[in-house]
């Protein structure tokens, strides 16, 4: 072969390697490598490339989204390896059942979807329960976690892929959180709730920069004597046609659109502005704000609050953070650094709502935080229940050793005061002393309380008086 034949058909090799290359790259990053499946960046490009073609045939497509139901369990109790070949049988069911034309995707976690062109969707959802729902035999035990399956159709649902996805999204979650039949079709009644969604949404994005967000106080007070040591900073929706609305129904929402850092930051100064002349004139000694696990997200997160807090009058040995452990746990080394950046300019952190999750007490523990506040479903029972009543003391005395303070919140009775009281609790805060309450009320209530001693501890000298 002359030389430049020879360079040429060695060339041309190369080319084919590279292509074959490039194919095999891009069909791996197309592919989820547990089960062999579309992977979800694949099968969002899918979607919209089966509903174009579609709407050019004038077709119906279903998509269902399928989530296996206990499988958080299953992978607790038998470990992660068998949730991974369980995960893996799954996708091969999925994928041998498939009718001709329909694609299979894992879209993460143990999260399905099939996109179909079948004429009854409401028969393929139970076909494929039935298939989900069949006994698999791993380590030579039976699992059969069950699934739940959410559908719409393209186009009497939906107009485009995005829009498809959130409303078998929110069939599915109506399955998930009612019970009953295990799978369900976005319908007339979704649609409303989805408009009414929408509506609320392009609304809150107004609400704060129109400052319709806005703090309230609710008293946090020594458990020896009564007195109103400090206040929760709790967001308020003064939405203009629906009055007043709580947390519940905009911060998860605001979180879902990446807007909760603003709340928050708005919560923050409005917050401080307030409550910065308490402090000041000797009222309260500590002013403690929530923050979104996901504003903690943020590695600059700290350093912003100590710039914001720099803004306002209020000392940073008054402010407390309270923090959910779910995030805590979830980046140790980032809760660490945030923690100690705080805690270096005199804030102090705390945990919040101890007691509702699978606290992980070594990993807290190892964690430098000052307070630790009791959830309301523990406090509930303290009075009534006598195992509870054990369990909160002994944490008391184990907060107590690390010098810890606990805040008991969600007290509403007497005698959950008197026995928190008698624990050696620090602090208690709950409806049985005050509701949260807007500034103007806040303020008169720390003047009255220069005066009056709640009747609770009438018997014991409140510390105010002693000083008198
Ligand atoms: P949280 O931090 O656990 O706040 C305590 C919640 O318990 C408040 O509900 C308070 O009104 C309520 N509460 C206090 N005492 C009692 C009581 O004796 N009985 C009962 N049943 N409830 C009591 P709220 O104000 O509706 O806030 C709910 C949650 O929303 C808060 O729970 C917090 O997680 C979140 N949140 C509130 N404000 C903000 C904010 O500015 N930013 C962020 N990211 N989250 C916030
Ligand atoms: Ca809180
Ligand atoms: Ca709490």
């Amino acid at each position: 072969m002359p030389d430049s034949a020879h360079t040429l058909a060695h060339l041309a090799a190369r080319v084919a390697e590279l292509e074959s290359e490039r194919e095999l790259t891009l069909r791996l990053a197309q592919t989820d490598s547990l089960t062999g499946l579309v992977n979800r960046g694949a099968f969002t490009s899918a979607l919209c490339e089966r509903l174009e073609a579609a709407r050019q045939a004038g077709e119906r497509v279903a998509l269902f989204v399928v989530d296996l139901d206990r499988f958080k369990h299953l992978n607790d109790t038998l470990g992660h390896h068998a949730g991974d070949l369980f995960l893996a049988e799954i996708g091969e069911r999925l994928r041998r059942d498939a009718l001709p034309g329909e694609l299979v995707a894992r879209l993460g976690g143990d999260e399905f979807a099939v996109i179909s062109n079948c004429p009854e969707p409401a028969h393929r959802a139970q076909r494929l329960l039935e298939l989900l729902t069949q006994p698999h035999s791993i380590y030579g035990r039976q699992v059969s976690p069950g699934a739940s399956i959410g559908v719409a159709v393209y186009p009497d649902d939906a107009p485009d892929g995005g829009d498809l996805q959130r409303f078998a999204d929110m069939a599915l979650y109506r399955v998930k959180t009612q019970g009953g039949r295990r799978w369900s079709a976005f319908d007339a009644d979704l649609r409303a709730e989805n408009t009414r969604r929408r509506t609320l949404e392009s609304e809150l994005r107004r609400a704060i920069p129109a400052g319709e967000i806005e703090p309230w106080f609710q008293p946090v007070v020594d458990a020896r004597d009564g007195r109103i040591t400090g206040v929760e900073v709790l967001a308020r929706w003064r939405h203009p046609e629906q009055g007043l609305l709580s947390p519940a129904t905009f911060v998860p929402m605001a979180e879902e659109l990446g807007l909760i850092g603003r709340i928050d930051e708005a919560v923050f100064e409005a917050g401080c502005a307030c409550a910065a002349p308490w402090v000041e004139a000797g009222l309260i000694e500590a002013v403690a704000f929530n923050v979104s696990p996901r504003d903690l997200l943020d590695p600059a997160f700290s350093r912003k609050l100590i710039g914001r807090l720099g803004k306002t009058k209020l000392p940073a040995t008054a402010l407390t953070v309270e923090i959910t452990e779910t995030f805590l746990l979830q980046d140790l080394a980032l809760s660490r650094r945030h923690i100690e950046r705080l805690n270096a300019k005199g804030v102090r952190i705390a945990l919040d709502d101890f007691g509702t999750g699978y606290s992980n007490l070594r990993a807290l523990m190892h964690l430098p935080i000052q307070t630790v506040k009791l959830d309301r479903s523990l406090i509930c029972d303290v009075a009534k229940d006598g195992r509870v009543a054990k369990l909160v003391a002994s944490v008391l005395h184990a907060a107590r050793a690390l010098d810890i303070r606990i805040v008991a919140e969600g007290v509403e009775e007497e005698a959950q005061a008197i026995f928190l009281r008698h624990a050696g609790c620090d602090r208690m805060q709950g409806y049985f002393f005050a509701r949260p309450m807007p500034a103007a009320d806040m303020e008169a209530a720390l003047a009255a309380s220069q005066v009056e001693t709640p009747h609770l501890f009438e018997a014991q000298p409140a510390r105010r008086r002693a000083r008198a």
